[in-house]
């Protein structure tokens, strides 16, 4: 019998019912230390006071009231994102995937109004995840996430991850965009070289398609600067937000230029939800933190202490690491056995880590992690580690 719950994921054995900052309490009351924050989502950790209090005087006021009125907490973020970034331009989703949807309507549009209706394609990179809809999946193109779910939406193209021969070969008439994570999470914690962003900013500038960055699970801090891209020192057009810009409210948003962004006149998108009043409260307090050029260099000192601890835990078990990658705070442990086992040995550990792609282990904690929760962290990996050595 079909579970009552749809059965399309795999869940561990474990019912988190409150959080504390870097902690997660389960049913039993056993206490993890949380490295996944819900896939970069928990950016503050859990029931940070900031985000409680803004939530709660906001559901006290006004839950909703439609994006057929002005939204004063919507403007306030979008403001703040539009002073922080690249961008001249927010629209406000729920999720990273319906970030991708307007993404790829956008760069679209942009060329159909600018008289070159046949620049549809959109090339975007093997081990890609860009979310769940037909269009991300399509966007992705991986046999796993696409098969069954035919026809998909024509116009997508892919090319090997740091191929620059087969990404020329690829462009052509037709191209709108090239639509990339700077730093690829589901695929396994692969950050894009500098000189490679560098390289597809100028390739887009001289054949006049349009960048597309997905840093729904990069941004917001992540990596140490507000943005992943900012470190290369270009900009996109279009980019793609969800996860940490809401600490665990479902929000996201599409960052755009003027120039990309200015075919999408009223009603050519839209969204009952996007920008509601709870999500944007939350995400206003959100970024009061993270947009702090102080709590940005926190975040790339702590990252580069954890990296430090587990470069010395992948010596002492050679036999079950293989090496540290990433940047900041979305750093990857490869594995030499399976890392779903490493995972399953960190909860009896009590620690939460992320499986991803490429054997990698995903370590994703809270920014708001404390430099004697990151040597616990590495201390109960190296348990988990142990355990597994003699298993
Ligand atoms: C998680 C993720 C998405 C999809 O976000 P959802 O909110 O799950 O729809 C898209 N792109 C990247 C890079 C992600 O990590």
């Amino acid at each position: 019998m079909i579970p009552t719950i749809l059965p399309t994921y795999n869940r561990a054995p474990l019912a988190f019912v409150k959080g504390e900052g870097s902690w997660l309490i389960e049913a039993d009351g056993r206490r993890f230390l949380d490295l996944g924050a819900g896939i970069a989502v928990n950016a503050l950790g859990h029931a940070h006071p900031d985000l409680v209090a803004a939530l709660t005087e906001q559901a006290g006021a006004l839950w909703h009231s439609s994006n057929l009125f002005e939204i004063p907490r919507q403007q306030e973020l979008a403001d703040r994102l539009v002073e922080a970034s690249f961008a001249d331009t927010v629209f406000f989703t729920n999720s990273g995937t319906e970030s991708c949807e307007l993404a790829v309507k956008m760069a679209r549009k942009h060329f159909h109004e600018a008289g070159q209706p046949e620049r549809t394609g959109i090339i975007a990179f093997e081990g890609a995840f860009h979310g769940r809809s037909t269009a991300a999946i399509a966007a992705a193109g991986s046999e796993k996430m696409t098969h069954g779910f035919g026809p998909l939406m024509p116009g997508f193209r892919h090319v090997p991850w740091g191929d620059h021969d087969a990404l020329h070969a690829a462009i052509d008439d037709t191209t709108a965009a090239i639509l990339i994570e700077p730093v690829q999470g589901e695929g396994g914690i692969r950050p894009l070289p500098d000189q490679c962003l560098k390289g597809l900013r100028a390739l887009c500038d001289e054949r006049g398609i349009l960048l597309v960055l997905d840093e729904v699970q990069c941004g917001m801090g992540r990596t140490g600067r507000l943005f992943a891209h900012e470190w290369a020192g270009v900009t996109p057009d279009i980019m793609m937000v969800a996860k940490g810009i809401g600490g665990g409210f479902p929000l996201g948003a599409v960052l755009a230029t003027e120039r990309a962004a200015r075919a999408m006149s009223a009603g050519t998108h839209g969204s009952t939800y996007g920008g509601n009043p709870l999500g944007c409260a939350v995400g206003c307090a959100v970024m009061r933190h993270v947009a702090d050029p102080a709590f940005l260099a926190e975040v790339a000192r702590k990252g580069a202490l954890m990296r430090q601890r587990l470069e010395g835990l992948v010596a002492a078990h050679p036999d079950i690491f293989k090496g540290v990658r990433g940047m900041g705070m979305m750093l990857g442990l490869e594995c030499r056995v399976p890392n779903a086992d490493v995972a399953r040995a960190g909860h009896a550990a009590q620690i939460v880590t992320v499986p991803a792609a490429d054997n990698v282990l995903r370590l994703l904690p809270p920014l708001t992690i404390s430099d004697d929760e990151i040597a616990e962290g590495v201390t109960r990996l190296e348990a988990a580690a142990a355990s597994l050595a003699t298993a």
